[in-house]
């Protein structure tokens, strides 16, 4: 492996410092099957590695802020003693003037006032993983005991509220909850309070490795119509109440590469290959959802952490993901946002037989038309300096005017939203 002794303007790491271990089961989850890759470890981060990885995370950056983000498995199994070792190295290693930003992704389940307390003086940005209201959320995510978690998980929302903890939602989108969207998406915003959700969709390989491998995804994976209708009932729930009040990362994502060309996450952006995944022996991996042996970057313990992410090795990963890009995804109209999505999810073969095209294809195309016009709507009102959230607006005044026009529009006319598809496959569902 060639090692490029640059630094970088930014890079993010995932580190997990109990690896892949986890003190729930949940069924549909890719890493918990990577204990097979250190089967003698305690699955606990050395202060030795710890203090390894934040010294050269702070020196590797030229940024102002820079984020240690915690991942598992599940990081709070390291009890609040190691984040407080872990917050004070980041004081004594920061530069003059660095801000420092810690995100933690947590199951909620061990979240108590202590947590509450340490992440709100340490300001904390939580991830929460959440599913959807009781009998969503016990679909796939329970215990060891097969037990569920649910009263844990919200108990923990509630708690980071009174705490004043700033805190997002991590919601998978599966087999189950996919056909439930706005029952989903309204327990978010009514039941818990929350304001920003990231939505994951469920791809999962059916094979015994746990590795991005074989042609075939697994029954709780989320079909990708589903999970078009899933974004599409959502989306329109969205743009007509919540604009600038509840934050969707993917309509953020979305929406981005409108108004500048361009969007910063990963799986919208032609390349990828800036956030990779640290394991508690300190071995980094291309991405955390690449954790095999074949994308094994190096130790940091032997080699800094930003010549890892420089190497070649890591930059062909990124490339590879527009590089390996189907034809079909190449002339289609929506690759300036899509981009093909990740690579993780590049299962099919395109209907010209190449392979390489995406499991959501057909969600994430229906989503992109049904979404175009008011996507640019939003893109435009932003350009002129104006707030995106007017939309909300202009739309009601639209759909008012357009009562009538719906009423008598055939099913194969143009539906009178203005959304550019017919009648039949928008308003005339
Ligand atoms: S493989 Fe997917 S998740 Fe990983 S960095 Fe690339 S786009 Fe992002
Ligand atoms: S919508 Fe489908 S065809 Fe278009 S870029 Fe995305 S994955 Fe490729």
């Amino acid at each position: 492996m060639t090692i490029e002794n640059t630094t970088l303007s930014a890079f993010h790491v995932m580190a997990k410092p109990t690896g892949a271990k986890c003190n729930l089961r949940c069924d549909y989850c890719f890493f918990l099957k990577k204990e097979q890759l250190y089967p003698d470890s305690n699955f606990r981060m050395s202060d030795e590695v710890l203090e390894t990885y934040i010294r050269q995370t702070l020196d590797a950056h030229r940024t102002p802020e820079v984020t240690i983000a915690w991942q598992g498995g599940e990081p709070t199994l390291m009890g609040i003693d190691f984040f407080r070792k872990a917050v004070a190295m980041e004081k004594n290693a920061a530069r003059p003037g660095v801000k420092i930003e810690n995100t933690i992704q947590t199951n909620g389940t061990l979240i108590d006032d202590d947590w509450c307390r340490f992440f709100a003086e340490n300001n904390f940005l939580v991830g929460l993983s959440l599913d959807g209201p009781r009998h969503l959320h016990d679909a796939y995510r329970r215990d060891k005991g097969g037990n569920s978690v649910f009263d844990k998980v919200v108990n923990a929302a509630k708690l980071m509220q009174k705490h004043k903890v700033e805190f997002n939602i991590l919601c998978t989108v599966n087999a189950v909850n996919s056909k439930h969207p706005l029952d989903v998406y309204r327990f978010f915003r009514d039941e818990l309070g929350a304001c920003y959700i990231q939505f994951i969709p469920i791809v999962e390989r059916e094979n015994d490795s746990g590795e991005q491998a074989g042609m075939t995804v697994t029954d709780r994976s989320v079909r990708p119509e589903q999970f078009g209708r899933f974004l599409i009932e959502i989306f329109d729930e969205w743009v007509r109440r919540d604009v600038g009040k509840m934050f969707v990362q993917f309509f953020d994502g979305v929406l981005a590469s409108y108004i500048r060309g361009y969007s910063s996450l990963c799986i919208l952006s032609p390349t990828c290959g800036e956030g990779v995944a640290l394991e508690h022996n300190g071995d980094v991996f291309s991405c955390d959802h690449f954790v095999e042996p074949r994308h094994l970057l190096g130790n940091i313990m032997q080699t800094p952490i930003g010549s890892l992410v420089s190497s070649e090795k890591q930059r062909a990963f990124g490339r590879s993901k527009s590089e390996t890009l189907p034809q079909y995804c190449r002339e289609c109209q929506f690759l300036f946002t899509c981009h093909g999505e990740c690579s993780k999810n590049r299962v099919l073969k395109t209907p010209d037989g190449e392979p390489g095209l995406n499991w959501l294809c057909e969600g994430l195309k229906s989503f992109f038309t049904h979404t175009q016009q008011p996507m640019r709507m939003m893109a435009e009102l932003m350009r002129k300096g104006q707030w995106a959230g007017e939309i909300m607006e202009i739309l009601a005044a639209g759909e008012k005017g357009n009562k009538d026009e719906l009423k008598t529009a055939g099913r194969n006319d143009p539906c009178p939203c203005g959304s550019g598809i017919k009648f039949k496959k928008c308003h005339g569902r």
